[in-house]
């Protein structure tokens, strides 16, 4: 049944009466107001309905716009993208870095420029997606990968997966170090930069080599030294052995005095270069100063290795070095203390090495010595003589001995040779030999040769007009700028005429060729004072340097006088220099004479002058004055046989 049929039906169940007939009125009047109720609601719905349609055209319209507005800004937003897009570009084509990024499956996704350049990949050859592996194999293809590609991506990812932040170098095999850092990322895979810093690396390890090494020879500084001797005493802990040894050059000084400083470096160099090739590769050498220089011997088994590199150490600064033209000798004192017997710690075997070089000094240079407990003593000693040195001059302890030289012609003496000597209040007359170097190196030598210079004149003056006095300058007075207007002074004072007195030098000296000290020379001469060279023979033994300035004498320096008779070479060398000297318009005097046999010789040889304890030693001016007062025939014969008693001084 229908709505509608339902309702009539009900309409007309309420129009009928118990009896069952239809009130018709009333079902018409139902009808009627069913009808009105229908109306009505028709009427209600058609509202609602053209309401409702006015709500939904307000918001299609609200929608339309909104659309519209969201539409804007999306196209604003992707216009900013893509401008954002292209700045990221820029900035990765022009980081100075190489920038990679790789997702979780360790294939790319990102790379610059830089990177690919870095790595030398040709264009087009990395792509999006590739690999980790793939891209570390491309690297061995062009030569910037040495090793296993697939190990290393393995072991890189790995990493990574655990979180960890890797910052490595690699040295590529053109020389190029790269400095890498590679940062996980939270969902995976990873971003690294890559920056080249091979100057960098150079930079900072050219300063950390510096820090550790001597810029001169480029040999291992004290930092380094001490480095090596703690990691050397760490083995020596374990029951291993070594020996330090402390290399001094000898009269090192002079060098720098007289050939300047850039000679005396070169000089340093080379000695460096030589002892580099006396040492094995595990060994240390180092310079600490001047010319001193620090060997670390490892691994001995006893002391007669050290003692064996110590001999090959000084063979090797022995050989002749040709600087400029000069040819320099020079020999070095060698000091050597071992581990574990002088010491088990860095600073005493250091001390104990230099106090054996001390000693090796005292014992004559050109020497090495072990280190012994005594040496401290010694040390010491040495100490007090520099105290007792420098109060020597004030104090008055000086004095001169004299010691004649013979004309081997006439018999006559025509020089004595003023010999300095030190009366110690305990020790008794010291020799030279032994304060000399010291007041060299405490610089005392200035004044002293003053003194020496005053008082020889003085003397000289109270001999016959004929006999000169011979004075010895040593290295630092000549270079000193007083030393003319000392002489010069001493003359006047004492009256003596300059060509009563000679002035020795040695080759030490003139390897001085320095303007100013042949200035010096020259002047002196031209004031009519002779020049001799003194020891000739010993030291830098080079006969160039008799034609660098006109010497009136040569002294043939007693070690040949020696050999004489017994070694041919002695006779030849003699001869040769006399010949030379004559030749040269100079005299030579034979040092050291001590036997008839010896006057002979060196007579026959060509000497002209004779000096030794044959005629005389060294003696006290007032003994001077009774050799002297003896008739020249008398002192003939004396030349002739040994008449005078010979007493050393
Ligand atoms: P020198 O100038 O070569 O002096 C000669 C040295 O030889 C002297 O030693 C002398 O005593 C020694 N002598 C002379 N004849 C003989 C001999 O027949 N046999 C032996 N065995 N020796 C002989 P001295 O007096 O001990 O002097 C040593 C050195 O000390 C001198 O060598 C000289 O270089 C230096 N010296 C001495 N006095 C002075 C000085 O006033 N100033 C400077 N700068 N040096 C000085
Ligand atoms: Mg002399
Ligand atoms: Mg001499």
């Amino acid at each position: 049944m229908t709505m509608v049929n339902k309702l009539l039906a009900q309409q007309i169940t309420k129009a009928t009466d118990l009896e069952g007939s239809v009130d018709l009125e009333k079902l018409y009047a139902l009808v009627g107001a069913a009808y009105e109720d229908l109306d009505r609601d028709r009427r209600r719905t058609d509202r609602s309905m053209s309401l409702m349609i006015e709500e939904l055209d307000a918001v299609q319209r609200n929608l339309e716009q909104t659309v519209v507005e969201r539409t804007k800004e999306l196209w604003a937003r992707e216009a900013e993208l893509q401008a954002q897009n292209l700045r990221f570009d820029a900035a990765l084509s022009n980081m100075s870095q190489g920038l990679t990024m790789y997702d979780a499956d360790a294939r790319l996704v990102i790379w610059n420029r830089r990177f690919a350049s870095m790595y030398h990949y040709n264009a087009g050859e990395i792509r999006r997606g590739m690999t980790v592996h793939e891209m570390v194999r491309l690297r061995v293809k062009n030569g910037t990968f040495i090793g296993n590609p697939d190990y290393y991506a393995d072991t890189l990812i790995a990493r990574i997966k655990v979180g960890q932040a890797i910052s490595q170098f690699a040295e590529l095999d053109d020389g190029r170090t790269i400095a890498i850092t590679r940062q996980a990322m939270p969902g995976g895979g990873w971003v690294a930069t890559h920056e080249d810093v091979t100057e960098r690396r150079q930079a900072e390890m050219k300063i950390a080599h510096m820090a550790r090494h001597d810029a001169l020879t480029d040999l291992p500084n004290r930092v380094l030294l001490r480095e090596r001797l703690s990691e050397a005493l760490a083995l020596v802990a374990r029951g291993q052995r070594l020996a330090v040894l402390y290399l001094d050059l000898d009269q090192f000084k002079n060098v720098n005095d007289s050939l300047g400083h850039p000679t005396g470096d070169e000089l340093l160099r080379m000695i460096a270069g030589r002892l580099r090739g006396c040492v094995r590769e595990t060994d240390t050498i180092s310079r600490v100063g001047g010319d001193e220089f620090f060997i670390i011997q490892t691994g001995i088994s006893d002391a007669t290795d050290a003692e064996r590199l110590a001999r090959r150490l000084a063979d090797a600064v022995r050989v002749p070095c040709d600087l400029h033209g000069h040819v320099v000798m020079i020999d070095a004192s060698i000091g050597i203390a071992l581990a574990p017997t002088d010491g088990r710690d860095a600073n005493e075997l250091l001390k104990n090495a230099d106090m054996a070089m001390y000693g090796a000094k005292a014992d004559g240079r050109g020497v090495y010595r072990f280190f012994q407990a005594n040496m401290d003593a010694r040390m010491k000693e040495r100490r007090t003589l520099e105290l007792a040195l420098r109060a020597a001059l004030d104090g008055g302890q000086f004095e001169l001995y004299y010691q004649p030289v013979l004309n081997l012609d006439t018999g006559a003496v025509r020089c004595c040779e003023a010999l300095l000597r030190w009366r110690h209040p305990e020790r008794g007359m010291v020799s030279p030999v032994e304060f000399i170097p010291v007041a060299e190196e405490i610089g005392l030598i200035v004044p002293l040769g003053e003194y020496v210079i005053r008082q020889a004149c003085k003397d000289a003056a109270q001999w016959p007009d004929d006999i000169c006095v011979a004075v010895n300058l040593s290295p630092t007075q000549l270079a000193s700028k007083a030393l003319l207007s000392v002489v010069l002074g001493a003359l006047a004072a004492s009256g003596l005429p300059p060509h009563r007195m000679e002035l020795e030098i040695t080759e030490a000296v003139l390897m001085q060729n320095s303007e100013a000290t042949l200035r010096t020379l020259h002047q002196l001469r031209e004031l009519g004072i002779r020049i001799s060279m003194d020891d000739f023979g010993t030291g830098y033994s080079s006969l160039s340097y008799l034609r660098s300035f006109p010497f009136d004498k040569i002294k043939i320096d007693r070690c040949f006088i020696k050999g004489l008779g017994d070694s041919s070479e002695a006779d030849a060398i003699v001869q040769a220099v006399a010949g030379l000297a004559d030749s040269l318009g100079m005299t030579t005097t034979a040092e050291g004479v001590e036997t008839h046999q010896q006057l002979d010789l060196v007579r026959t040889l060509g000497c002209t002058d004779v000096q030794g304890f044959f005629y005389s030693p060294p003696v006290p001016v007032r003994d001077l004055a009774i050799i002297l007062a003896k008739p020249p025939a008398a002192k003939q014969s004396a030349a002739k046989q040994p008449a005078t008693k010979v007493v050393a001084a």
